[in-house]
């Protein structure tokens, strides 16, 4: 595709979102990816938080963490690129070991998959004996390995139900944690409780405080302050918000979950309660649809994904992602017997 060709089809998308020049300017760059995508025989996958210039440019596939590394799994490409951040990349890599897989910056990290370690887990092994660890997809590899079994957002309960067993211990993030206890009718502890070891199977979810900075931020006020101006209007809200917040919206589900919602109903208006980019995104793909957010929510690890370092990432082949063989066999045992699951 030409830069014009590019520029052509990133307007019909953007103009509503992004200045005429910036758009000239991005598409150069997209054109440039796009053609050396093709020389290193890669594939580009497009997270739904990634800015909509580039969302809407460069990917191959767009969508969920789990879902674009099991596509990109399933291709021929030898070289995966992923616009997303770095836990991200290494579920592509748990799920094709002999492909390269780069992450344009190497910065890009989660104040959720950061809050837990592996000794973490083994920790509450101990605290916890005999009581399986259910592990959020968004915790590195090295925490996946020491695990029982992953889930996402949108199969947490789902995950839970499936195990034969009263307790677990669901980790690292603390509202979808409470969320899927309120769903599941379970009381949930944290191992800093008083008195908490021992007690499991009167507690049978056991936490941990981790958090999303970005969905943590919103709140109660939020959606009341806009319900008062727009009496109809339906609030989504992503799992990782508060429990109190996912109470007061209508809808809750994972990224893809939202935007199939936003598409399939018909509501005068829309608050999404989850990074702002996806917003963009979506008002991009539904421009009859009148979607409201909270504009000031971005995160900033996935911001540091820019077209220009991807750009760098196929010039230089840069950076590269590595998990040692024996974490990434382990880990991929957890994401299996998920996947196993639906
Ligand atoms: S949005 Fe939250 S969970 Fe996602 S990468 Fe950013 S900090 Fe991590």
């Amino acid at each position: 595709m030409t830069v014009e060709e590019t520029y052509l089809k990133m307007k019909q998308k953007l103009s509503r979102l992004i200045p005429d020049d910036e758009i000239r300017y991005k598409a150069e760059i997209a054109a440039e990816i796009n053609q050396l995508k093709k020389e290193r025989n890669a594939v580009i996958l497009g997270h739904n938080y990634m800015e909509p210039a580039l969302y809407y440019s460069i990917p191959d596939f767009v969508g969920d963490s789990l879902a674009l590394s099991r596509k990109a799994a399933e291709t021929d490409k030898e070289v995966i690129v992923f616009c997303g951040v770095k836990f991200m990349a290494e579920t592509a890599k748990i799920l094709s070991p002999h492909k390269t897989v780069l992450l344009p910056a190497k910065e890009a990290g989660c104040s959720l998959a950061a809050s837990i370690t592996a000794e973490d887990v083994l920790g509450l092994k101990e605290q916890f004996p005999g009581i399986p660890v259910v592990t959020y997809v968004n915790t590195y590899a090295a925490v996946k390995a020491v695990s029982d079994i992953c889930c996402t957002s949108s199969n947490a309960v789902k995950v839970v139900a499936s195990l034969d067993t009263e307790a677990v211990i669901f980790i690292p993030d603390e509202y979808l944690a409470k969320n899927v206890a309120r769903e599941t009718g379970k009381r949930i502890i944290f191992p800093d409780d008083t008195h908490p070891s021992g007690a499991a199977l009167d507690h049978p979810i056991i936490g941990w405080h981790g958090k999303c900075e970005v969905h943590d931020q919103f709140t109660v006020d939020d959606i009341l302050n806009v319900r008062k101006q727009f009496p109809d209007v339906l609030v989504l809200a992503h799992p990782e918000c508060r429990p109190e917040v996912v109470e007061a919206s209508d809808f809750s589900g994972s990224t893809t979950a939202m935007i199939r919602h936003v598409e399939n109903t018909k509501a005068p208006r829309y608050l999404l309660l989850t990074e702002c980019s996806m917003g963009d995104n979506i008002i991009a793909a539904n421009p009859s649809k009148d979607i409201l957010r909270m504009c000031s929510i971005r995160c900033p690890h996935m911001k540091e994904i820019t077209l220009e370092d991807t750009l760098g990432a196929l010039v230089n082949m840069q950076y590269e992602i590595i998990v040692p063989e024996d974490i990434r066999i382990k880990a991929a045992r957890s994401v299996q017997r998920m996947i196993e699951i639906g």
